[in-house]
């Protein structure tokens, strides 16, 4: 099966082609070049678009799309506190129809790519992990499902309440047991499996590295909450008289093949030693301006070598899902923060949304289009209102995000054309999501 992209503007991620074109073969792309295209079984002709890597979301929760618009002024443990005991009432259902309204506003606004960090598993629901593995599959997105944890409840001096967390023999096992049924190591992969507790205050530290083992005895990557917030810092400091960062190191939880999400509040030797170690940081702009979190020190981690990725968060602190939006927001902040308008260039912003994630997601497959990466484009118009006679396109995307892709491309295969879903019917999507989402506010007498 071959399938041709042919754009106005084709950006690589390296390279600027006009009128270029990629052709993709099997899932991935054989050739990129411009002029007189070759011929394809499907041809998506899209000469008021420009046409680059699909966008990579480095962290997220999908789950949280059922729980948007709560806690509108907290703080990131005020608003957890506040949310738990809703959390505690999904079930599988529950996960599957918010994974796919996060999952079709991830693929309309150009993102082929995303991990997925759920962390809730209350007692007696199966099929949760299952239900995002398969949404996923059905939409047509390549997907890293984390398998997340809680095991620290309040009465161990946890942060979450005892209904939601797990025992942690438990966790291990069924982890172990979804890396078996899902998790597909080879190039061009579709479903990546990640070892995922969710954050220092809401697991043991027995649980961190026995999930950091784990994840090494199978070859699958390690993610995390770290140095989100100053109340978690605290928290590390009075109960582990550690910083969450030497934590852990002290856990073994530092490598190429770990990301933490956010890292904000890290110190210069912090900073130094997670891009020496080549841990990657999924930076979520919007959620931590959201919840006044603070901000992450991109341009210092990206000028000491560090991986930086961007993440959407989970749509409970972001009430979106828009990775275009993000590298504007990323792009924004590092300035302001820098008071210098080189702090984050456009093309740099971008990148953190393409390559840098592919990068904290351990995919040297994806996040460019050259020859042998998989075939995973997003083509966004620029003919129209937003972008129309815009001088540079391809900074325009940073500047002036689009709110929708036009195309979108998956493993060579088209999952959006024309602005609309192919694999799911976004109006029966949001009547789900509206149903699911008032049945979690009704608390049961
Ligand atoms: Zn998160």
């Amino acid at each position: 099966m071959t399938l041709l992209v042919r754009a106005g503007l084709l950006y690589t991620g390296t390279r600027e082609i006009q009128n270029g074109w990629v052709l993709a073969r099997d899932g991935l792309i054989a050739e990129v070049g411009s002029g007189p295209p070759p011929r394809a079984d499907v041809v998506v002709d899209e000469p008021n678009c420009i046409a680059m890597p699909g966008l990579v979301n480095a962290h997220d929760h999908m789950y949280q799309w059922a729980t948007r618009g709560y806690v509108p002024d907290g703080t990131l443990f005020e608003w957890l506190r506040a949310l738990y005991p809703l959390w505690a009432r999904i079930d599988a259902e529950t996960v599957r129809v918010a994974a796919r309204a996060a999952m079709a506003r991830l693929l309309l606004s150009g993102c082929t790519l995303s991990s997925d960090h759920h962390y809730v598993f209350p007692h007696n629901r199966p099929g949760i992990f299952q239900a995002l593995v398969e949404s996923a599959r059905e939409l047509g997105l390549r997907f890293h499902p984390c398998r997340g944890s809680m095991s620290l409840g309040e009465s161990s001096g946890g942060l979450p309440p005892d209904s939601v967390v797990e025992k942690e023999d438990a966790i291990l096992t069924h982890t172990e047991a979804m890396i078996a049924r899902f998790h597909d190591p080879g190039p061009g992969s579709m479903c990546r499996v990640v070892v995922a507790p969710c954050s220092p205050f809401s697991v043991t530290p027995e649980l961190m590295r026995d999930s950091a083992a784990l994840a090494r005895k199978h070859g699958v990557r390690l993610h995390t909450h770290v140095a989100e917030t100053l109340d978690e810092e605290r928290y590390c400091v009075e109960t582990f008289g550690r910083r969450p960062v030497e934590l852990m190191e002290d856990l073994g939880w530092v490598g190429p093949d770990v990301w933490f999400a956010h890292g904000i509040h890290l110190n210069d030797a912090e900073v130094d030693l997670v891009a020496k170690v080549k841990t990657g940081v999924a930076h979520c702009p919007s959620s931590n301006m959201r919840l006044g979190a603070g901000i992450c020190r991109v341009h210092d981690l990206l000028r000491a070598g560090a991986r930086v990725g961007l993440g959407v968060d989970g749509a409970a602190s972001n009430e979106d899902a828009n990775l275009a939006v993000e590298a504007h927001q990323a792009m924004l902040l590092a300035r302001v923060t820098a008071v210098s308008p080189t702090a984050l260039d456009a093309r740099a912003a971008l990148r953190l949304a393409t390559q840098g994630g592919a990068e904290c997601l351990g995919r040297d497959d994806c996040g460019l289009l050259e020859p042998g990466t998989c075939a995973d484009v997003a083509c966004f118009r620029v003919d129209d209102l937003a972008h129309a006679g815009i001088k540079d396109l391809v900074a325009a995307i940073a500047l002036a995000p689009p709110a929708r892709a036009q195309s979108v491309i998956v493993n060579g295969r088209a999952v959006v054309r024309e602005g609309r879903l192919l694999t799911g019917d976004e109006d029966e999507i949001a009547r789900e999501i509206a149903a699911v989402s008032a049945r979690l506010q009704v608390v049961d007498p």
